[in-house]
């Protein structure tokens, strides 16, 4: 036992010399308008994935404490044995027809629902291709598979393609996401679907930022992009960031969904959520497509805070989403940058390796429709304050 922890305290010790340690922030208190109360001070909140402001809205949440009412606080087992609901049903077939596939899953995260795809759908006779900088459940999904992975250049889908060359005695798959979760750069969807039909492969886009802020009426990246289930045939989506509940889905044809019903270890081992989280999600659903107004204002928003950042000469992603990353190199460089932003009153957390590449470390700056204008504006005086300008990442 000794040693374990001897061992332990080295590896701990060795990430915090490299800036690579990680803490927990308690939020004690959440208040309107994205502010939050962290350690007896009040702060505006600049990176959660909440980018539509419902994770706070009150109909949501009178529709879960109504859900509480008529199921109780747990679904009791698994969907397949007693857990599957009137309400877990219903927001299936909402978000069948919101997608426009044939049927849905839910899944209790997306993680589970990336783990859970892979492990019914590839084996080791399959080969799966995907991008470089795609998320981590999706690179573990690939890997826990046991198929063949070869990873591509981001955003190519030409080195897409070449993967793709080398063949395979079973099914292929060309992953992505559809919007980077650290980047916010939108995947080449067209151009992967037109590799992948080329070479029968089947594309497979997590949704997870996309869903609800892009699209029409907010159905997400392959809306955007024109692509229905025969392009796209798996679709998958989380619940917990723009839609600001809980959970994630799989969409696609009644051949896929039973298929993931049959053999989607992470489906069917583990307890469905509370039907009330569905419940909620329902009324949340309803909310985010009907809404406009918040994908209107939060495009506003994030056009205000690129012009902003352009004059400051601070290095972005080519990103058009909600999610605003300011590259800024080693490790020390984000966290520095993010403590001064707390101590101005924002919270911007720094993200570091392993989940951005070596010399990426940078801001991951989220904007939502709870902002105002002026939050935007104060945000951007601080970063100027920060005297990060013409920062490079490998300066
Ligand atoms: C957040 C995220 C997930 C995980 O979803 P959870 O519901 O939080 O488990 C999966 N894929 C991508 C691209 C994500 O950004």
């Amino acid at each position: 036992m000794r040693g374990t922890e001897i061992s332990l305290t080295a590896d701990l010790a060795d990430l915090e010399a490299r800036q690579l340690y990680r803490s927990r922030r308690v939020v004690s208190r959440r208040e309107p308008g994205a502010r939050v109360e962290v350690e007896g001070k009040t702060l505006l909140n600049f990176c959660s994935n909440d980018y539509l402001g419902l994770a706070g809205d009150r109909r949501i949440g009178v529709a879960m404490k109504e859900g509480v009412d008529r199921w109780g606080s747990g679904a009791t087992a698994a969907h397949l044995v007693t857990g599957h609901t009137a309400a877990h049903h219903a927001l299936e077939e909402d978000l069948a027809r919101i997608t426009g596939r044939d049927r849905a899953l839910t899944f209790s995260t997306g993680y589970m629902a990336n783990l859970g795809v892979f492990a019914a759908l590839a084996g080791r006779r399959d080969l799966i291709v995907e991008d470089r900088l795609n998320h981590a459940s999706l690179i573990d999904a690939a890997r826990l598979s046991g198929a063949q992975v070869r990873r591509f250049r981001h955003g190519d889908p030409a080195a897409a393609e070449a993967r793709l060359s080398t063949g395979t005695h079973g099914r292929s798959f060309v992953v992505t996401d559809g919007i980077f979760s650290m980047d916010g750069d939108m995947a080449p969807l067209g151009g992967l679907s037109a590799v992948s039909s080329r070479h029968g492969a089947w594309l497979v886009v997590d949704d997870a930022h996309g869903f609800g802020v892009t699209g029409n009426d907010g159905a997400g990246s392959l809306s955007l992009a024109g692509l229905g289930q025969s392009d796209v045939p798996v679709l998958i989506g989380t619940l917990g960031k723009a839609i600001g509940t809980f959970g994630a889905f799989v969409a696609g044809s009644e051949e896929l969904i039973e298929t993931l019903i049959q053999r989607s270890r992470t489906y069917l081992y583990t307890t469905a959520p509370p039907p009330a989280v569905a419940a909620a999600t329902r009324q949340a659903l309803a909310i985010a497509f009907a809404e406009t107004w918040r994908r209107d204002k939060l495009s506003e928003l994030i056009r205000r805070f690129r012009v902003g950042v352009e004059h400051l000469g601070l290095q972005t992603t080519d990103s058009d989403s909600p999610i605003q990353p300011i590259l800024l190199g080693e490790p020390g460089r984000a966290l520095q940058a993010s403590e001064s932003l707390f101590e101005k009153g924002f919270w911007v957390t720094a993200i570091r390796p392993p989940t951005v590449p070596e010399g990426s470390a940078r801001l991951r700056i989220t904007v939502s429709a709870a902002h105002a204008e002026d939050d935007v504006d104060n945000l951007l005086d601080a970063l100027a304050d920060l005297d990060l300008g013409g920062a490079r990442p490998d300066g």
